[in-house]
């Protein structure tokens, strides 16, 4: 249990994680208690899935009750599931930065005691921010024919950017940050632009990974490469680690070094404490994944 909590609280958050896990056997799930309602969502885990009881827990509050998102993301969140780097990164950027994560609770099996309402907020696995790849050439006024070079592709990820580009998709508002997914043989597999403008979990990485994964069901590509207008931060980062089938053979080249405090302190970057928490092992403790890589020009933007 976290620290500081008083004993009648602990016995509340037990309490409700009973019912949860009574109610719904079986399934990994997570909750706030929001006082007047307590506020749970569920995900089964799925290898490389871009979900988690506590990512959906977030969103769906984004999704339902946008204008006090951030009032209710202020208490604690709570998970039966295992913490990954992706959960870790979405609370620090999206959620109450000091909320604390208590998981494994220890789950009375006599008297669950009744009352309080429990309200399902799972957000719907539904895509944000994509951009049909058929047209992203056209607009970009890219040439035909693959394969392309690392710098062209930088230069159509800034190029996705421009003003005249995202208001053809409705994404004129916001910072403008743009997210490529490449095949290991140069083929554009997705595009997204940020949208966090009422949903602060969906910058342009998050929506890129999430539609790539309801359009296909897969992780990462073996040999995939990202590229992204921003360093990814902390919550991007960890999804893009829990999503790579092998982070080893993945590259990810960013066009701007994001010197805010999310920017620091990612998996994606060698030597952090972060990176150390998502390393299975020496080698992807030391493997480099992230590059910095300009535009070529600041007028592409
Ligand atoms: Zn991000």
């Amino acid at each position: 249990m976290t620290e500081g909590a008083t004993a009648e609280s602990e016995s509340r958050i037990a309490a409700i994680a009973a019912r949860l896990s009574a109610a719904h056997p079986g399934a990994p799930f997570a909750f706030l208690d929001a006082g007047e309602a307590v506020y749970w969502s569920s995900f089964q885990p799925a290898p490389h899935a871009p979900f988690s009881p506590v990512t959906r827990l977030i969103q769906g509050v984004y999704e339902r009750h946008p204008a006090s998102a951030r009032s209710l993301l202020r208490h604690r969140i709570y998970t039966n599931a295992p913490l990954t780097p992706m959960c870790h990164g979405m609370i620090k950027v999206a959620a109450k930065r000091s909320a604390v994560v208590s998981s494994a609770l220890s789950l009375p099996t006599s008297e669950i005691p009744a009352a309080r309402e429990l309200l399902e907020l799972s957000a719907h696995l539904t895509s944000h921010g994509a951009l049909p790849v058929s047209e992203l050439a056209r607009l970009a006024g890219l040439s035909a024919g693959p394969p392309r070079g690392h710098q062209e592709l930088m230069d159509l990820a800034f190029r996705l950017c421009a003003p005249e580009i995202r208001s053809v998709f409705g994404h004129e508002r916001g910072r403008p940050i743009a997210a490529l997914l490449v095949s290991a043989e140069g083929q554009l597999l997705e595009a997204a632009l940020n949208t966090d403008y009422g949903n602060r979990t969906l910058h342009a990485e998050v929506n890129l990974l999430q539609t790539y994964f309801l359009r296909t069901g897969l992780p990462l590509p073996l040999g995939a490469r990202l590229y992204t207008t921003l360093k990814p931060c902390r919550m991007c980062a960890g999804m893009i680690w829990h999503c790579a089938e092998d982070i080893q053979s993945l590259k990810v080249f960013f066009g701007e070094d994001d010197p805010g405090p999310h920017g620091r302190n990612t998996a994606l970057t060698v030597g952090t404490a972060a990176r150390a928490t998502a390393a299975h092992g020496d080698a992807e403790f030391r493997a480099p994944v992230e590059f910095l890589l300009p535009p070529s020009s600041s007028r592409l933007y």
